[in-house]
Formats: structure tokens, C-alpha cells, sequence
């Protein structure tokens, strides 16, 4: 509760900040590493499905604009044999026979005479036999009066199939009929040994379409002889004589196709391949690429790490030391500090520096709060703090109380400023009477204090004498004499002892040196 209260600079920190971006970086790296390679891998598989649909798809192209080429020489062939015994039915019925069984390149082979009549049958049980024509897609076979391949036909026997025929003519030109060549579609024919194999097994297919887009050849039986649905690799076999591309086949998945023609038969062959089935091997390619990637990343992520909080670790270092701080602390934790780039070493000495500078203004700050301005020497302030701390240190201390004799005077006579003066003048000569370890205060306008730590009575009498007559004897700074008078009075631990008591038992001799006629020391 009270932790999403704080601010959000005193949770916040340099080495979370850091990790923070590290981490973030890297992941954005690795996601657009992994998305690149992902579609660079998936353009390949379909480049390259494209471009095996293609060749598949010519090669079988190849393959069938062969066939229809030396089927049409066969009939060619034939043909010109018929033309020379037309009227022999023996001989007509042995070249269609030959044709049929030597070559199996057709269902059934028979020759029709101009007036539609079927003159010969192979095989000769073939119910058309003698059957005088009159459907409009074996009459074309007559009327075409050149090599023709017709579309797909439905005849009586329920074989759907094309004709594959070449006119009769005889030596003078005049046409005699036909001979034509049957190659069903539905059952098997030349078409399925030339078509039939499947180079996958994973949805891939192919189909044949002539040059009305009606399926000649397709995995699905029902739909040969039907016209091929909106499709544009069919649209484009009728401009282009092969291409591929990605497309939608009629039950709406996404197919790539290639497609070529075969200029003979007028007929177009499209293979095609599921995309789904060409983008099959991406999971696991991608598992390979995430295989390389992930700890290559990891082991960078975890360096960069590494070294980010090696650089935030003397910000750190530094942060911790100033939250650390306090008024009149050591520098030792700021010391310690590795300040090892520029931009941190300049902060250190920064902060060592302000840090000096701040604890060398305490100093003065508490020196200047004891010290009495005019004289240089302690205040009451430093007389009192002194005096409680000899007292508590229960150590043998002597005071003696100093005040100038008739300072009025001097004062009403000369004026303020030459007090002031004469002030300073015994300052100056206090200061040099005293040792190390005494303490010397201007305790009121004109009275003084020593503080004579481990000086007994006697002796600080004698030390007190000393420094009357040094003050008496000295040059004052006017013409006036300056005289001093003290009290002096001993302080030793005992279960009543109390420093205030001795401190008014000096005063209390100090104003008796007064009475008795000053420039005088007063210790009982
Ligand atoms: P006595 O010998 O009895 O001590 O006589 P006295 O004139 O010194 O009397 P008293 O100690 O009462 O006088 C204190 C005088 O000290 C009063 C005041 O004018 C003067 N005085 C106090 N403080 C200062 C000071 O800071 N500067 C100056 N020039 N005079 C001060
Ligand atoms: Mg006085
Ligand atoms: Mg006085």
C-alpha cells in the first residue's frame, strides 16, 4: 500500500532502467530477426514450389504435345493407306486394326466416310460399327478437312472421349472421309500413362484444360468434360504459353500453380501444390533458425547486461553514498567507489568536493557558534560546553574569573572602540598564558574565564597571579593603566561536587578581590 505511494524516482533505478532496455531491445531484435527470416524462408518455398510447378507442368506439356505430334503422323500414315484402297473394307478394317493395337496410343480407332457412315472399327465390336453419324462432333471430324482434335464427346457407348483424326484424301485431292483415333477420358487411356503419376502426395495435382477451358483431365473423375470455374491460370494459358503463381483453386485454398500449354493439342497443363503443403517444411526451418538465433541472443543479452550494470554500477555506488549521508558523515563510502568512465569520475570528485566543502562549513558553523567575535576567544557558549564536559569526564579542573578593574572608565573616557581595544589587548595576553587543553572564554562584556583542566587550587592561583601582573605590566593599548581581578576555585569529583556551585564560588572571590581594592587574585 504504501510502496505505490512512493515516488516514482525513489523505486525507479538506473539498473532497472537498463535491464529494462536491454531486454526490450533484444526481444524487438530477435522478434524482427525471426518475422525477416520467416518471410524470406516463406518466399523461397513458394519461389521455389512455383518454379517446380513450372517445369513440372512444361515437361508434361512436353510430354503430351509429343505424343499428339506422333499420334497425328500415325494417323497421317494411315490415312494415306485407306486413300489407296478406300473402298477395300478388308483393307480399311486391317490398317485400323494395326493402328490400334500396334501403337496404343488410342481407346479405338475407326475411319468414317464422307457421308458419316463408319466404314471400319477397331476394336471391331465397337458398337459404332456401320452406324451412320449424325452427331455434330464426328461430323466436325469430316467437315474439319485437316488434322483435328475435338472436344471433349459423349457418345452413345457412355465413354466420354476425344477424337484425335486426319482426313482421307485420296490422290487427286478429293476427301474420302477421316480416320480417327479415340483417347477416353475417364477410363484408362494414353492420356492417364502419360499424366497419371503423382509427384506428390500431399494435395498436389494436375489438370488438363483445352482451349474452351473444359477439363480434360482432373483428379476428380466428375469433373472432366465440365467447364473449368473461375480460375486464373486458365485465364492466362489463353495469352501465355506457361507462367505460374499463387492462386485460389475452386474450393477456396490457396494452390501454387504452374501451368504450360501444348501448342498441338491446343490444351493447357496446370500442376499445382497446396500452399499449405509447400509452406510445411517452415515450422521446422523456423525451429532451426529460432535454434541459431535464441542463444546466440540469449548470450548477447546476458553481455549486454553485464556490462550495462557494470556502467550503471558507480552511478549506483554513487546514489547509494549520497541517500547515505549525513551532516558531518565521513567521505570513506564516496571514497570507495570505482569511478572507472569519465562522466562518473567527474561526479565523484564532484560530490568529494561538494561533500568538503559542506563538512568544512559545519566546522566553521560550529566553531563560529562558540567563538566570541571581538576577542577570538570562546564564547559562554564554548564555557559552558566545556565545563559540563570536564565535569562529566569526573577530571580535577580549576577555574579562575577574570573582570576589568573600573572598565568603565575607560569606556566613559575614551569611548566605546578603545574599550573595545583594551578588550582585546587582554584577550591577547589571556591567549598567551594559556596551554594546551585549557580553555579561555570571554564570559560576559569585560569578564573572563579559564577552564585549567587537572590544575589544582594552588597552582592555578599561581597561574592566575601570573597573568594579573603580566596584564598590569603590559603595555595597554592607550594611556590609560588597565588592572585586572580574578577568582579562582577548584572542582574535584565527589558525590556533592557541582560545577555551577564552583563557578559561583570563583565569582564570589572575584567580587571580593573587587572589595578589597582589585588587581588583585582572590582563592579563599
Ligand atoms: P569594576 O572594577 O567594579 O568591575 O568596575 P567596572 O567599571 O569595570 O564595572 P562593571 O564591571 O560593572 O562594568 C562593566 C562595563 O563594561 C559596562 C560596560 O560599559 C562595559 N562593557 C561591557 N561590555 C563591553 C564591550 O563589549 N565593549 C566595551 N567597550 N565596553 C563594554
Ligand atoms: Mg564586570
Ligand atoms: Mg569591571
Amino acid at each position: 500500500m504504501n510502496q505505490a505511494r512512493r515516488p516514482w524516482h525513489s523505486v525507479l533505478k538506473l539498473r532497472h532502467l537498463i535491464i529494462a532496455l536491454t531486454t526490450s531491445s533484444a526481444i524487438i531484435t530477435m522478434v524482427a530477426t525471426v518475422l525477416a527470416s520467416y518471410k524470406v524462408q516463406r518466399q523461397q518455398l513458394i519461389a521455389q514450389s512455383l518454379d517446380d510447378n513450372l517445369a513440372y507442368a512444361a515437361k508434361l506439356a512436353n510430354t503430351v504435345d509429343g505424343f499428339f505430334k506422333g499420334a497425328l503422323q500415325q494417323l497421317a500414315y494411315s490415312a494415306q493407306i485407306a486413300a489407296s484402297d478406300f473402298g477395300q473394307a478388308e483393307v480399311l478394317r486391317s490398317e485400323v486394326r494395326r493402328l490400334h493395337l500396334q501403337t496404343d496410343s488410342f481407346n479405338s480407332v475407326l475411319i468414317v466416310d464422307n457421308d458419316g457412315l463408319i466404314r471400319a472399327t477397331s476394336p471391331a465390336s465397337s458398337p459404332m460399327q456401320g452406324v451412320a453419324l449424325r452427331d455434330q462432333n464426328l461430323l466436325r471430324v469430316i467437315e474439319a478437312g485437316r488434322p483435328y482434335i475435338s472436344p471433349p464427346y459423349l457418345p452413345a457407348s457412355g465413354n466420354l472421349l476425344v477424337f484425335v483424326s486426319h482426313p482421307v484424301v485420296a490422290a487427286d485431292g478429293r476427301q474420302l472421309g477421316a480416320i480417327a483415333g479415340t483417347i477416353y477420358l475417364k477410363q484408362k487411356s494414353v492420356l492417364h500413362q502419360l499424366l497419371g503419376t503423382h509427384y506428390h502426395r500431399d494435395g498436389s495435382y494436375l489438370y488438363v484444360v483445352d482451349a474452351q477451358r473444359r477439363l480434360l483431365y482432373h483428379p476428380d473423375p466428375d469433373r472432366v468434360g465440365t467447364l473449368a470455374s473461375a480460375n486464373t491460370a486458365v485465364d492466362r494459358l489463353a495469352h501465355a504459353a506457361s507462367g505460374s503463381e499463387v492462386l485460389i483453386n475452386s474450393r477456396g485454398l490457396e494452390m501454387v500453380a504452374g501451368f504450360a500449354s501444348a501448342p498441338t493439342p491446343g490444351w493447357g497443363i496446370v500442376a499445382q501444390r497446396p500452399l499449405a503443403a509447400t509452406l510445411k517444411p517452415l515450422g521446422s526451418l523456423m525451429a532451426q533458425v529460432l535454434g541459431l538465433t535464441l542463444p546466440l541472443s540469449l548470450a548477447a543479452l546476458v553481455l549486454v547486461w553485464m556490462f550495462a550494470l557494470r556502467i550503471a554500477q558507480p552511478l549506483n555506488a554513487l546514489a547509494a553514498s549520497a541517500a547515505g549521508y549525513r551532516p558531518g558523515g565521513t567521505d570513506r563510502a564516496l571514497r570507495a567507489v570505482s569511478s572507472w568512465y569519465f562522466e562518473a569520475a567527474q561526479l565523484k570528485r564532484a560530490m568529494l568536493l561538494g561533500l568538503g566543502v559542506f563538512n568544512g562549513n559545519l566546522e566553521r558553523l560550529e566553531k563560529d557558534a562558540a567563538t566570541d567575535p571581538l576577542t577570538g576567544l570562546g564564547n559562554r557558549r564554548r564555557f559552558d560546553l566545556s565545563l559540563t564536559l570536564l565535569a562529566e569526564q569526573r577530571a580535577p579542573f580549576s577555574v579562575v574569573v577574570l573582570d576589568i578593574d573600573h572598565f568603565k572608565r575607560i569606556n566613559d573616557t575614551h569611548g566605546h572602540d578603545v574599550g573595545d581595544a583594551y578588550l582585546r589587548h587582554l584577550a591577547g595576553l589571556i591567549g598567551d598564558s594559556v596551554g594546551m587543553g585549557d580553555v579561555a572564554c570571554r564570559i560576559g562584556g569585560e569578564e573572563f574565564a579559564l577552564l585549567l583542566p587537572d590544575t589544582d587550587l594552588a597552582e592555578a592561583t599561581a597561574r592566575a597571579e601570573a597573568l594579573r601582573r603580566r596584564v598590569a605590566e603590559a603595555q595597554p593599548p592607550h594611556e590609560q593603566p588597565m588592572t585586572v581581578s580574578a577568582g579562582v576555585a577548584e572542582w574535584q569529583a565527589g558525590p556533592d561536587e557541582d560545577v555551577q556551585a564552583t563557578l559561583k564560588t570563583a565569582d564570589q572571590r572575584l567580587y571580593c578581590a573587587k572589595t578589597l581594592g582589585r588587581n588583585q587574585v582572590q582563592a579563599a
